[in-house]
């Protein structure tokens, strides 16, 4: 349910609301606007009825959300939100790019890669610090070590940086040292990891699930925004499908059919996506034309030598040539670069 409150309503007429929605047992979630403040209302205590609060002073309309999702909906909020990252704005004008190894390997593999990534045009580093891997005998990834130098490259670069959560356990260390924190595709219905994070400090940066729906997706994102923490940005980096030739299908189509649903920023991340190098340019260029938010690209200085995905990892040069790209596919659909 929402509650529109009039475009005049004082602060204290929209405390006033809280309080009668909280003192019901319910949450209630002010969610400002351009125009007015609207009061979103969750729980699971049934249901609420609307005239209990139609009545209160400052209330232009009770109207029921019609979907499962409500906080990560546009019925609830129809302005698109904008997440900060470091001081970098998701979710605007901007077409923000995240460029930077798969994990963090050595300090001087993730400097070198910030430095060129940023120069090329990069917005966020990115690097995976806990690593989620099919074999447990794979490159894990080096935890806080892994974590210290990305705030090493972000004081070298000025790149804010965000690294994965794999865990509960993982989000006070991911919290404290980086920008935003990454919930991976394995852990889209951690449920637990969601609750955690929608309680961080950070925004986060939430993949979409291997076999995700677009419903089981949103919801997931509304276990975050349920919390508290209403600094989420979506991301798409591939289904399972029949199709053979690449890693994972790259559900494309899903970046307009979210902007339609939710006011929530999206990413494309096509390096999971397809899994191969060849195909993360074009899938990029594709990725911005139809109205991404933001790319996440995995670079690599010495792809050959990467402890892990390396074969879908740009080398700084493929990297800088895709951003001179972009920067031609930017203006058309009304973004800058
Ligand atoms: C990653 O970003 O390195 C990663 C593991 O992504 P995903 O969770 O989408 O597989
Ligand atoms: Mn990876």
């Amino acid at each position: 349910m929402l509650v529109v409150m009039r475009k005049d309503a004082t602060a204290e007429q929209i405390r006033g609301v809280q309080e009668a929605i909280e003192v019901r047992g319910f949450k209630a979630h002010a969610i400002p606007g351009a125009q007015r403040t609207a009061i979103g209302v969750t729980g699971n205590k049934g249901a609420l009825e609307a005239p209990a609060l139609e009545g209160l002073p400052g209330v232009l309309e009770v109207i029921p959300v019609t979907h499962a999702y409500k906080l990560v909906s546009r019925e609830v909020k129809t302005e698109n939100t904008i997440v900060t990252v470091g001081e970098v704005e998701v979710g605007g004008p901007e077409l923000v790019l995240v460029a930077g190894p798969c994990a963090v390997e050595t300090v001087e593999q993730t400097l070198a890669i910030a430095r060129a990534v940023k120069s090329a045009g990069a917005h966020i580093l990115r690097g995976g610090a806990f690593k989620p891997r099919t074999s447990p005998y794979s490159f894990q990834g080096l935890g806080e070590a892994g974590l210290r130098i990305l705030a090493e490259a972000r004081e070298a670069t000025g790149l804010p940086v965000v690294s994965e959560a794999i865990d509960v356990e993982s989000v006070d260390l991911v919290e404290k040292y980086c920008d935003a924190i990454q919930v991976g595709a394995r852990n889209m219905q951690n449920f637990s990891l969601l609750k955690r994070v929608g309680k961080a400090k950070k925004p986060v940066l939430l993949k979409r699930g291997l076999s995700a729906t677009l419903e089981e997706f949103l919801m997931s994102a509304e276990y975050i925004l349920a919390e508290g923490n209403y600094a989420v940005i979506l991301c798409e980096r591939g289904v399972r499908t029949f199709s053979d030739f690449s890693r994972n299908t790259l559900d494309l189509a899903i970046v307009p059919t979210v902007k339609q649903i939710s006011h929530l920023p999206i990413f494309v991340d096509p390096s999971h996506g397809t899994g191969r190098r060849d195909k993360v340019a074009p899938l990029s260029r594709a990725a911005a034309a139809v109205g991404a938010d933001g790319l996440i690209i995995e670079v690599h200085n010495d792809p050959n030598r990467a402890l892990s995905d390396g074969p879908q990892s740009l080398t700084p040069e493929m990297f800088a040539e895709l951003v001179t790209d972009l920067r031609k596919i930017a203006p058309v659909i009304g973004r800058t670069l």
